[in-house]
């Protein structure tokens, strides 16, 4: 191995920073513990760091203390999980991306005004779970090209819309088809897939041209850190998903001169320098970024968090 190449821009989006930074201030503010639902963002260093901070991580609300506080996770509720919150009197802290919510809403939108709509996304995804509990009778998901070729829709209106960390080219192959299928479906201008998810496959894109094979620092559940990995892969570079340094096999890089690294939305940039110390360690004196884009997007915390922040103040 010769040379080490780091995309830009990679890891922390403007969602994740929000509602891990959510979570801190409000251990801050009200003290441990906090409870969350489900993990804040999809990486285990990050959860792992929030309970040793004193962050309680549960699956439902029902297994939190009636009148605790409780974040919920960036991935977003349904309307079913904020009714069992309130009926446990629970303080809700709610850190679902903005550009979650956003989803919701046209979720929500075209569900009143009597449209079937045809969710792209992942089944079992807590976002998808979250978008479809919306307006369950309404949303039919569609996970595959080959789904999109086989699902039968009734006449009448219908449009789509999309989980936000999606491969953008596998999802403009199923618009593609239910357009084709069902040309009077509607749909939001530009697909829902987030910044954060298209900037980061972009990146790798512009980077598997150099190099030999391609790290994504990411957890197994983070979404967007998957589809890197596919991204590569289906530009015929060899790829591989590690949460940190330790699980990096030698084996995979022994034919390699050129490694390229991204790291998933979720994934804190402490975890790619961990990365590059592994090969700084054997010999690799040459790491570099390939290419530089800037982000600038910032969520402001939420509202109900801000408010108890000034009156704590
Ligand atoms: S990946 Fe996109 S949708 Fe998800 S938290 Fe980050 S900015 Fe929000």
């Amino acid at each position: 191995m010769k040379r080490v190449l780091l995309a830009s821009p990679r890891g922390y989006c403007a969602g994740v920073e929000r509602a891990v930074e959510t979570v801190k201030r409000a251990l801050a503010l009200y003290g441990a513990p906090v409870y969350v639902r489900k993990q804040i963002v999809h990486n285990a260093h990050v959860v792992r760091e929030l309970e040793a901070d004193g962050a309680v991580f549960v699956d439902s609300v029902g297994e939190v203390p009636e009148g605790a506080h409780v974040v919920f996770s960036a991935h977003g509720v349904s309307p079913a999980v904020r009714e069992a919150a309130d009926a446990r009197r629970l303080e809700t802290i709610d850190a679902t991306c903005p550009l979650v919510t956003k989803v919701h809403a046209q979720a929500r939108r075209y569900a009143e005004r009597g449209y079937r709509v045809v969710l792209i996304g992942h089944a079992g995804h807590e976002e998808v779970e979250g978008t479809t509990g919306e307006a369950p009778e309404a949303i039919v998901l569609v996970e595959s090209v080959e789904e999109a070729e086989r699902i039968e829709l009734s006449a009448g209106r219908l449009a789509y819309i999309t989980q936000t960390t999606l491969s953008v080219d596998e999802t403009h192959e199923i618009i593609a088809v239910l357009r084709r299928r069902f040309p009077h479906i509607e749909g939001p201008a530009r697909e829902d897939i987030c910044y954060a998810t298209s900037n980061r496959q972009w990146a790798v894109k512009e980077l598997v041209g150099a190099v030999d094979v391609l790290l994504v620092v990411g957890s197994r559940n983070s979404s967007n850190s998957l589809r890197l990995v596919e991204v590569a892969r289906a530009a015929g570079v060899a790829s591989y998903l590690v949460d940190d340094a330790s699980e990096i096999d030698e084996r995979w890089l022994a034919a390699a001169e050129v490694v390229g690294v991204t790291s998933g939305a979720s994934a804190p940039e402490r975890l790619v320098r961990g990365v590059c110390e592994w090969f700084r360690a054997r010999g690799v004196r040459d790491v570099a970024e390939y290419a530089s884009t800037f982000e600038d997007v910032v969520f402001r915390l939420p509202v109900e968090l801000r408010r108890a922040e000034r009156s704590a103040a």
